[in-house]
């Protein structure tokens, strides 16, 4: 297992595939232990590395992830069979917005690590498959750094995609039925939990 995580953290450094940072891995292993967290779906499986991580952080821990390129579908699959967690880690190839969950499905805690672009969009599909006091964790709204400074980019592409994360943050900063903490750990974290309803 030791040596999976190693060997996935080169390949991942070889390959330019953007893993969580062990900060922020660390950080979500600890929220997950520390909130007693079962169900996790991900979107965004990559090569399995925080899955698999977020798996091993406590005994019934099980986790979903979604990954479209399938490259990167067969490699995660490859890397939960090494780490034999084919009980804990079930990997869906699929696009996230195209997968279909069955009504009733619920997770303590989504996970959304895909596309910048679409964050809202996977917020507002998968929300309705959130336990009722789940959690909605959102990684890289620093985007290494050009986050708030998107005006001074020079490549429209990359402007487009970070006005998109800002974008994102402000649509959690004003939602109503969302509470969200901002926490400056690895390329940035958020947690959202439900707003109480009123009794
Ligand atoms: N969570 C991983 C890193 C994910 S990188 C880790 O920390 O180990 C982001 C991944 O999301 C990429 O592999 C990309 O192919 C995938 N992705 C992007 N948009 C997606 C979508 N709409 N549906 C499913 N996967 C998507
Ligand atoms: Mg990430």
């Amino acid at each position: 297992m030791k040596q999976a995580i190693l060997d996935m953290e080169s390949y991942a450094k070889e390959n330019n595939i953007p893993i969580m940072q062990k900060e922020g891995i660390a950080f979500l292993m600890k929220y997950i232990k520390a909130n007693n967290i079962k169900n996790i779906l991900e979107i965004g499986s990559a090569i399995g590395y925080s899955a698999i991580l977020m798996a091993s952080s406590n005994n019934d821990v099980k986790v979903t992830t979604i990954e479209r390129d399938e490259t990167c579908y067969l490699e995660c699959l490859k890397n939960v069979k090494k780490c034999e967690f084919e009980t804990k880690v079930s990997v869906v190839f699929q696009d996230a917005l195209e997968l279909n969950l069955a009504e009733g499905t619920e997770f303590d805690l989504i996970f959304i690590d895909a596309a910048k672009g679409q964050y809202k969009k996977f917020f507002e599909k998968f929300k309705y498959f959130l336990a009722p006091n789940g959690v909605i964790i959102t990684d890289n709204l620093k985007f290494h750094g050009y986050v708030g400074k998107s005006e001074t980019i020079e490549s429209k592409n990359l402007r487009q995609l970070v006005e998109k994360i800002e974008g994102y943050i402000d649509f959690l900063k004003t939602n109503e039925e969302f509470e969200t903490k901002f926490y400056d750990v690895g390329d940035g974290i958020s947690i959202s939990t439900r707003v109480e309803n009123e009794k």
